[in-house]
């Protein structure tokens, strides 16, 4: 049986939900209505997730990790990605790590990728997409942050992160990219 080369294995993309993907609300938003709605929450899809997301599931194998608790998050899943067997994986606060913050004085959930390698992926071909930085402090060189998402209608980001995934997507070792300014090129 032949065996693909490595680089063209496709790579993992560990999607966050909240701020990212979508909005929820317990207030709903005047400008516009919700897309959906759930546990009292209004939930508000980012402009072109659709697209964005049929992208995604093409060209790399898909994860959702949230700091959310399952209960509040796999409707929101299911909303998104409908059958979401195509997913790699669904993780939600009970696989995310407690962190405490000296400067917050507070305790904070992080996704600790080497859970991650302990399942057997190569951390150099996973990617992550989270508009919380602080919930990747461990996991060195997988982050693509995106801006947090606030229910806009004119929000364009997911457009210029799927051309930057594009760009990158055959890159053998996503960590040894510099991706702090990856927005620079889009605007
Ligand atoms: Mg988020």
């Amino acid at each position: 049986m032949m065996t693909e080369p490595p680089e063209l294995r496709k790579k993992l993309l560990v999607l966050d939900l909240d701020e990212t993907l979508m909005l929820a609300t317990e207030t709903p938003l005047s400008f516009r209505q919700p897309d959906f709605q759930h546990s009292g929450f209004f939930v508000y899809e980012r402009p072109l997730v659709r697209d964005f997301l049929h992208f995604a599931q093409i060209t790399f194998e898909i994860g959702v990790w949230t700091s959310s608790t399952a209960l509040y998050a796999l409707p929101i899943v299911d909303f998104l990605f409908g059958n979401s067997r195509e997913l790699a994986f669904v993780w939600c606060r009970e696989r995310c790590s407690l962190k405490y913050s000296h400067e917050m004085m507070e305790h904070y959930y992080i996704k600790p990728f080497r859970k991650l390698k302990r399942k057997g992926y190569n951390l150099e071909t996973v990617l992550a997409v989270d508009d919380s930085p602080h919930k990747h402090v461990a996991n060195y060189g997988n982050l693509v942050r995106i801006r947090e998402y606030d229910g806009s209608l004119a929000d364009r980001e997911l457009l210029f992160l799927q051309q930057y995934l594009a760009s990158i997507k055959d890159v053998a070792n996503v960590r040894a990219l510099e991706k702090r300014w990856w927005r620079d090129g889009f605007s």
